[in-house]
């Protein structure tokens, strides 16, 4: 695994590497679980992320996948500073965000924004598209009177593939895909520099995900955004993705170049999770070797010893479950967190 540098104190510059936009370090979020009846006490901890580290390069896309608790939506709501860390650092842009005070915060949210999974739910039913798209505009002090505001609003429209008209419609008088559009907008009128697209197309038919991935990707390109693209599906990162990491109960268990992650995946998790991918071509699709997982995810509650995937693993060995394995380098740019995949434990 990789030395961390110094910790730099909340809110300061930290060390600058102009090519990373973002850092996470060892980053945690620990929730507390309370018993008693009058006097509550902590009894228990909740291990939703648990030392997680990596970096997103200014105009990358970097795809997080995982199955449901994976850690991955609060991994992207810890980088926004929507959940406080319990430990490590969050990175952005040379400042340090853990521990920020709220009014320099205020600032650096602007720079970073989050599209949510659910367009049926994430918009206010009793405000116009245009007043959703607009909102940020004006809590930021972005523009100058009404004609600019309904300009602006006008733009953000045109650049999701909205009619400038329908800024007067309520949501509910929208499709799936085009409240999505919408909550782009929204994201997008404060010019960001960084988005968590947080599941923003697991709510919408097959159909319509391939729009919403191909319109992130021509405003990445047209904006210069940098994406941290959350699924559960490795085959809904594929596309959009230019490096991949794959989470499994609070951990990082792999990260990769995209096609070298497709083409070469080193760990059990990561093999299953692509064995249970559809291939288009049947004759490829009945030579490839299934992985089949046994047994549901444990709990962060009481997480397993050693290796956490150990009991769900088709070919643990008597030292996954004594040795907690890092992340390490098995390629160059290609790290697993296996004590086999990385020649550590074996018996
Ligand atoms: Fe499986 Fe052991 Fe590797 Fe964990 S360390 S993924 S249990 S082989």
């Amino acid at each position: 695994m990789t030395t961390m540098p110094e910790a730099a104190a909340p809110g300061a510059a930290a060390p600058r590497n102009d090519d990373v936009l973002l850092e996470v370090k060892d980053l945690q979020m620990h929730f507390p679980v309370s018993s008693g009846f009058l006097f509550q006490r902590t009894t228990a901890y909740v291990k939703a992320v648990d030392g997680v580290s990596f970096q997103v390069k200014r105009g990358e896309t970097l795809g997080l996948v995982g199955e449901s608790g994976c850690g991955k939506t609060t991994t992207g709501r810890c980088i926004l500073q929507l959940y406080k860390p319990t430990g490590g650092q969050v990175i952005f842009d040379g400042q340090e965000l853990t521990g920020m005070g709220t009014k320099a915060m205020r600032g650096m949210r602007r720079e970073m924004q989050v599209i949510f999974q659910d367009p049926y739910s994430s918009l206010n039913p009793r405000m116009t598209a245009g007043n959703i798209i607009g909102e940020p505009l004006i809590v930021h002090g972005l523009v100058n009177g009404k004609i600019e505001y309904r300009e602006k609003v006008a733009d953000l429209l045109q650049n999701v593939g909205l009619n400038p008209y329908m800024a007067d419609r309520f949501p509910h008088e929208f499709s799936g895909g085009q409240r999505q559009r919408i909550g782009v907008a929204r994201a997008l009128s404060v010019s960001p520099k960084f988005i968590v697209a947080d599941e923003p197309v697991s709510a919408l038919d097959v159909s319509i995900q391939a729009q919403i991935i191909n319109l992130l990707e021509d405003l990445q390109a047209q904006f210069n955004l940098t994406y941290l693209f959350i699924a559960h599906d490795l085959s809904v990162v594929r596309h959009i993705s230019d490096r991949v990491g794959v989470m499994y109960l609070g951990h990082m268990v792999e990260m990769a170049e995209r096609n070298e992650i497709y083409r070469n995946p080193v760990h059990p998790y990561t093999k299953a999770l692509l064995s249970a991918v559809p291939i288009p071509d049947p004759v490829l699709d009945a030579q490839r070797e299934r992985v089949l997982l046994t047994g549901e995810v444990p709990s962060p509650l009481n997480p397993p010893s050693g290796c956490v995937f150990h009991p769900r693993c088709p070919v643990a060995n008597d030292s996954c479950s004594r040795l907690v394995p890092e992340l390490r380098e098995v390629e160059p740019d290609h790290h697993a967190a296996c004590l086999l995949a990385t020649g550590y434990g074996t018996p």
